[in-house]
């Protein structure tokens, strides 16, 4: 069944109406909220959301119970399950999307739902998980992928449904529980999305709760998940600052981290192409997914052709002086510990539409304007920092060396993702070769990294860190063997 506009625009009323009541969420300033259907962390529309708890405690022990059902289910009844969350992922998507950007204000509702689309539609089902025989004179040793038992998920606020979505089918593909804690600027919409996960449970015959989430996650609660007995593999999506607290805790845990990806266009590229792929990719979602394209290292020679095919495309050119302006509203000062002051991004700015951004320094332009871009040199902060936002700085460069040179320092070891437009196969390889990212996209949008438009599989958790890749369900998983001596050989 096919969701009406008014049903979208009823949940997102009440969605704001419940945080103008202060669950912990910010409502964005354009709120049209008026009063309607109660909703809150753990209700909608009147009805209790399902596997959403106060106490991390509590949250863990019913995802425990989660996982002892689906250890007791065939493949194909979980398969069954992930089934009707593909359905009910692909019908609620405008839901999510609409959700998403009104909870968080960042990000953009058409781009939210082709990403929902794209998690039902390329997230592995049970055929991720392969087994694996070796046999030899002294019989046969088969090796199996099982599950760890109930993990623990970090989830970000800038994919909050499409991560505990993805995470949810992977996670109980590989026979896991699963308990998350949100992010706390975007709870009403990462609970959505966990309840969604277990009314697709139900209605395909598995438990009513098979994932849990909390009603105020906070670092407290984190931590007692990662502390938890029960809690044998924590995954997290986020930050810095998170996934160093996961890796520091002791268990096993799957990492995925920041990113800041250069794009390199040479002279031998298709620089029409080039122009409107870069935008494309940047702008998408308004820079939040963190293998968009943050900066441009762009050959002198092509450099002006280049800029004009991404202003045909969308694309705002700001001047020097404009940029300067423009930094000093989306970065802020902020004291470290060692009392340096550096500059950080300004959340309120993070995922805003390019026109809203423009607004913050007195420039005014319509909505066909989805990126905002600027030539800057290399050490310019909107080069070296990852803004998650609808700017992109251009850096001229002369050669292949400094182009490389500097795109690797851009990227700051973060091994996550880079791109390039080329056709020069010495160039595509070098700089892959140099980067060492996760991702390496050549001659397309960065989305098509995740598998919008290219080939491969989908997933909001990019482990490079700890080199899990893009995770599926059998990154959730743990080898074991079972050893039969001198016998299962047929040959
Ligand atoms: P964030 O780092 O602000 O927060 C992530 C989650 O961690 C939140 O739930 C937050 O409350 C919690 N958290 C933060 N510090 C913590 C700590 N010390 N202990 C426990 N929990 C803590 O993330 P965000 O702003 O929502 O997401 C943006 C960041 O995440 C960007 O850096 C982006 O590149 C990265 N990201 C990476 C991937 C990937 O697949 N590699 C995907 C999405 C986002």
């Amino acid at each position: 069944m096919a969701i009406s506009e008014k049903d979208i625009q009823s949940v997102v009323a009440a969605v704001l109406q419940e945080m103008k009541g202060g669950n912990g969420a910010s409502a964005p300033a354009a709120s049209t909220a008026k009063a309607a259907a109660p909703w809150c962390a753990t209700q909608y529309k009147g009805r209790k959301l399902i596997g959403i708890y106060h106490d991390m405690n509590d949250a863990i022990a019913a995802a425990n119970e989660g996982y002892k059902a689906v250890r007791r289910m065939t493949l194909v009844e979980r398969e069954k399950i992930i089934t009707e969350i593909r359905r009910l992922t692909r019908e609620e998507a405008p839901i999510m999307a609409e959700l998403g950007v009104a909870e968080t204000g960042m990000g953009r509702v058409d781009h939210k739902t082709a990403k929902h689309m794209l998690v039902a539609d390329k997230t592995p089902g049970t055929e991720d998980i392969n087994a694996e025989v070796k046999t030899g004179d002294n019989g046969m040793t088969l090796l199996e992928r099982a599950p760890f038992g109930v993990v623990g998920a970090i989830t970000p606020s800038t994919n909050p449904s499409e991560t505990v979505i993805c995470n949810s089918i992977g996670m109980i593909v590989a026979g896991n529980g699963v308990v998350f804690n949100p992010h706390p600027n975007a709870i009403a919409t990462s609970n959505y999305a966990v309840d969604l996960v277990n009314r697709a449970s139900k209605a395909a015959g598995g438990p009513e709760v098979l994932v849990a989430s909390m009603d105020k996650p906070t670092l407290e609660s984190a931590d007692v998940m990662y502390k938890h007995p029960l809690i044998k593999l924590l995954v997290c999506t986020g930050g810095p600052g998170v996934v160093r607290a996961v890796l520091s805790s002791g268990k096993k845990a799957i990492g995925a981290g920041a990113g800041n990806p250069p794009v390199i266009v040479d002279d031998t590229a298709d620089i029409q192409k080039a122009g409107k792929d870069i935008i494309d990719g940047c702008s998408f979602d308004n820079n939040l997914p963190c293998i968009a394209e943050k900066e441009c290292f762009a050959f002198a020679n092509i450099a002006d052709e280049l800029i004009g095919a991404m202003q045909r495309n969308g694309a705002y050119k700001i001047t020097k002086e404009q940029a300067d302006k423009l930094a000093e509203v989306v970065l802020v000062d902020k004291a470290g510990k060692d009392g340096k002051v550096r500059k950080i991004i300004n959340r309120k700015c993070v995922g805003r539409d390019a026109k809203v951004l423009l607004g913050m320094i007195g420039i005014n332009v319509g909505d066909d304007v989805r990126c905002i871009i600027c030539e800057t040199p290399f050490e310019h902060p909107f080069v070296q920092e990852e803004l998650m936002m609808p700017i992109l700085p251009i850096v001229r460069v002369n050669n292949i060396d400094q182009a490389i040179d500097w795109a690797v320092k851009a990227e700051h070891g973060c091994r996550h993702t880079a791109h390039m437009h080329s056709k020069n196969i010495d160039h595509l390889t070098r700089f892959a070769y140099a980067v060492e990212t996760t991702i390496f996209v050549k001659n397309a949008p960065s989305y098509a990294g995740i598998g919008f438009g290219g080939e491969g599989h989908t997933t909001f958790t990019i482990a490079g860190p700890t080199g899990e890749g893009l995770t599926s369900a059998r990154s959730f998983t743990r080898w074991r063997r079972c050893v039969l001596k001198d016998g299962f050989r047929i040959i």
